[in-house]
């Protein structure tokens, strides 16, 4: 039985009568808390109830590219989230650090190579002193 609205999200339900709680006010306390007043949605019951709806972490951050940052904490998977993330980031820093050392390496031994071929004058061997003065 909805007297006041059959459209309206139901968040609780009376402790009386078991029916629907209906949100009748809400009003602003703070940047993340609201005072909610609730009446049960029983004409013959009527009870109503008040109390506060209030935002106490941040579950995904805003998509916005220019969105300040935000005063809540982060959620544990939110907190999981952004590990995984870093995690991403130092992965791909370490591979393009590898990949950098890499290329350094093939450059420096393409260099010492001439193209594969070896000369003689390359080696440095010892000098055998077999003749005398
Ligand atoms: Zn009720």
């Amino acid at each position: 039985m909805a007297v006041f609205s059959p459209r309206r999200k139901v968040v609780f339900s009376c402790p009386a009568c078991g029916a629907h709680l209906i949100k009748r006010t809400s009003y602003l306390l703070h940047q993340f808390l609201r005072h909610d007043t609730f009446v049960c949605d029983n004409p013959v019951c009527s009870a109503a109830f008040s109390g506060h709806t209030e935002l106490t972490h941040l579950a995904s951050p805003s998509g916005m590219p220019h969105a300040p940052p935000c005063e809540l904490p982060r959620t544990p998977g939110s907190r999981r989230d952004k590990t995984l993330e870093k995690y991403r980031d130092d992965d791909l820093a370490a591979r393009k650090s590898a990949q950098t050392e890499m290329t350094l390496s093939l450059a420096v031994n393409a260099d010492n190579t001439n193209g594969g071929d070896l000369d003689d004058d390359d080696v440095e061997e010892p000098v055998a002193d077999d003749h005398d003065d």
